[in-house]
């Protein structure tokens, strides 16, 4: 048995946390040490009153009768993960996956987190954080949910395209943050980990060549294949795989048979300031200033690249709405739409119509809420192939939405928010016409009818709790595709005054 002290967040901050995990897993105990701070220093914090998270794990195994206890199922094969928000302890029975065994991390961090923060008026969210500076020196801090395996390390380690010179994009975390409204109404976040825990195939070179110098050394790797030097390797790092591959279950790999050689939900955990994209204030413990979110799906169809919802409300309910095609890694039935309100469905420790409630009463109580964007990057054409080539080349987006944040750039309205024109978004290196652009940004009705059906759908399941500004909203856009044309285009050269409100202000 191992007893494992940790803090969610830099030991001592206001916004941090403290949890102690016990565990009979050598596995918890060593990605414990990379992915939070653990030790004495948390004991000395926590003194002898403090308050903590109790996170009780095993990975289980079959129990003879009488050893049986009555709270323990006796079949290991059975998992229990269970979140007891009331008295803030979590206990995890017979699973050693990350997830189920890495208690701090979505268990605490937050499923428990989530109703602190609503008990306590803060945000405990599954997103991404980092910081985006221009050639002038300015900088922005960005929070962005995008659903499990929808690009979240991608993005908060982005490397901007060349040709986008002086554009710098810094990671402060890559799956949680925490915010909390400061003295000046305005929001301040921490990425409550300190290492990534990562998918691994996929990751290579050519993708996120951040990450592969983070997991360099003092990484640990699961579920990956083995090469004859004892390196590793999964699907995706290379074109061709190494000759003579062990596979993920420590045999010798057939390639003839068409499986994988890498579990395709094999992991990295590496330290975060290994990454060499970390922000200089990663630790800051009164956290970075946030000014915009992003919210996106994996949608081939219907979302657009970007846009803009024009307040806070219609921001949380795009967000509420967000829907994301499942993939091969998650489970059930691949490429259905499934709504993942927040990206949090999964994560949240209470009812989803409350959570919204909390959203739109956060936004209320601040002077300058952030600005809110959504994003797709998975549309794609009629042969299936993407339209949009996503990783680095998505700078491009990121530019267009930190300037228009500080009120620098131009968007056009559209039936669902604000949207910018092919004119306004900085091409310069990459080969993409008009016509992908409109391919990727038209609004189709019939399209849109359907996903506000399912909006519909999505409401009538939390309907005691849900906002009622929800159900006018949806209304107001229904009315607007209605009163534009059935497939609406960006029109080029289409200017809206904002320089002139840029004036005014
Ligand atoms: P996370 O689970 O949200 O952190 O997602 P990851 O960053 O690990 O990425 C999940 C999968 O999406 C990987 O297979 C990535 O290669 C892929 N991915 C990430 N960003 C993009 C993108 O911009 N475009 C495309 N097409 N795929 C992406
Ligand atoms: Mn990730």
């Amino acid at each position: 048995m191992y007893v494992i002290p940790f803090s969610m967040g830099p030991v001592g901050s206001d916004i941090s946390q403290i949890g102690i995990e016990i565990t009979d897993s050598e596995y918890v105990v060593v990605n414990m040490h990379i992915m939070t701070r653990v030790g004495k220093r948390v004991i000395e914090t926590l003194g002898s009153d403090g308050e903590f998270v109790k996170c009780l794990h095993t990975v289980g195994a079959p129990l003879k009768a009488e050893e049986q206890d009555a709270r323990w199922p006796t079949n290991a094969t059975t998992k229990y993960i269970v979140h007891y928000p009331e008295d803030r302890s979590i206990v995890s029975y017979g699973s050693g996956y990350g997830g189920n065994a890495l208690l701090g991390k979505k268990c605490f961090a937050l499923r428990i987190a989530s109703v602190m923060a609503k008990e306590e008026n803060w945000l405990a969210e599954h997103m991404l954080l980092l910081g985006v500076e221009s050639p002038d020196g300015q900088k922005n801090y960005l929070g962005a949910a995008f659903p499990s395996a929808c690009g979240k390390t991608n993005f908060a380690m982005l490397i901007p395209p060349k040709a986008l010179n002086g554009w710098k994009v810094t990671t402060v975390g890559d799956d949680i943050a925490w915010i909390k409204p400061g003295k000046d109404g305005r929001m301040y976040a921490i990425n409550p980990e300190a290492g990534y825990f990562g998918v691994a195939p996929g990751t290579s070179e050519k993708t996120n060549p951040n990450a592969m110098a983070t997991i360099a050394k003092n990484t640990i790797f699961t579920n990956v294949a083995i090469t004859e030097d004892n390196d590793i390797w999964w699907e995706g790092m290379t074109k061709e795989p190494p000759k003579n591959l062990t596979d993920w279950h420590g045999k010798k790999w057939d390639p003839s048979l068409g499986k994988p050689a890498a579990h395709p939900n094999a992991r990295f955990t590496a330290p975060a300031y290994q990454c060499p994209s970390i922000d200089s204030e990663w630790e800051n413990p009164e956290g970075v200033l946030v000014s915009a979110f992003i919210f996106g799906g994996r949608r081939s169809t219907t979302i657009p690249l970007v846009y803009q919802s024009s307040n806070w409300a219609y921001g949380v309910y795009l967000a509420a709405t967000m829907g994301s095609e499942t993939t091969a890694a998650a489970f059930g039935e691949v490429g259905k739409v499934r709504r993942d309100p927040f990206a949090m469905l999964p994560f949240c420790g209470y009812h989803m119509g409350d959570y919204f409630n909390h959203w739109l009463q956060f936004g209320r109580n601040l002077q300058a809420p952030p600005r809110v964007f959504g994003v797709n990057w998975f549309r794609k054409d009629a042969e299936g192939k993407f339209i949009w080539p996503g990783f680095g080349e998505n700078m491009r987006i990121l530019k267009w939405i930190v300037q228009k944040i500080r009120g620098e750039s131009n968007a056009v309205e559209s039936p669902i928010g604000w949207m910018p024109t092919y004119d306004d978004i900085d091409w310069k290196g990459l080969d993409f016409t008009p016509e992908q652009f409109e391919a990727i940004m038209s609004i189709d009705r019939e399209e849109w009818k359907a996903e506000l059906l399912q909006h519909a759908e999505l409401f009538e399941r939390m309907y005691d709790k849900l906002p009622k500004e929800f159900i006018f909203m949806r209304e107001l856009m229904l009315s607007s595709l209605w009163r534009s044309p059935a497939k609406w285009k960006l029109e080029p050269g289409t200017v809206l005054n904002y320089q002139v409100l840029k004036v005014i202000k």
